[in-house]
């Protein structure tokens, strides 16, 4: 059985183990830059990035996240966790992670938007996804090697390069356990 980490310092972490053992995958909380070792897959959860970036720092996540992706293992970021992958954020002169070739705004839905729900077609996963969104980002720009997996008023909200995928949207927050899934056949593959 595939084992899937959620990255376990801030965000929405419950609600993505919750996910991946209803895809009946098996889900492990990553606390220690250890735990990594352990795993065949990992989700970056949302939240708020630059909060989870200072943790990442605090509890010296950096550079065995950035290795955990080097080594080709899968990496899931959702909404923050989107954020943490992209190699360049809007208005900002410094990114995080940078493992994914994507140029992201932040909270780009503005004040009315602020948190949506909608129904979205995702490429090779459903047609009908109720997706929800929670001062999301969204992907600006990507990079040739990058797929884009859906879109929200032509906007980016979904993405992969290769063994990543990002989603600006919370995919763990429903029953619907389809993008999640996805990911777990990506960590299988
Ligand atoms: N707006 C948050 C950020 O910039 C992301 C929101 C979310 O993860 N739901 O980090």
């Amino acid at each position: 059985m595939v084992k899937i980490g959620v990255l376990g310092l801030q965000g929405a972490i419950a609600e993505h183990v919750r996910s991946v053992e209803a895809t009946g995958a098996q889900a492990m909380i990553i606390k220690h830059k250890e735990q990594l070792d352990e795993i065949d897959g990992l989700i970056i959860p949302g939240g708020e990035s630059t909060t989870m970036r200072r943790l990442i720092d605090k509890y010296d996540f950096f550079d065995a996240l950035v290795a955990f992706g080097k080594k080709d293992k899968p990496i899931f970021g959702t909404c923050a966790g989107l954020i943490l992958l992209a190699n360049q954020i809007v208005g900002q002169e410094t990114n995080h992670l940078a493992l994914m070739d994507i140029k992201v705004e932040r909270n780009a839905f503005g004040r009315q938007k602020e948190s949506f729900e909608t129904e979205l077609e995702i490429k090779g996963v459903a047609d009908d996804f109720e997706a929800v969104f929670i001062r999301a980002p969204y992907i600006a720009e990507v990079g040739p090697e990058v797929e884009v997996l859906a879109t929200y008023n032509d906007n980016i909200v979904a993405a992969q390069q290769g063994h990543y995928l990002c989603s600006a949207f919370h995919p763990e927050l429903t029953d619907d356990h389809r993008l999640t899934e996805y990911f777990v056949n990506m960590v299988k593959n």
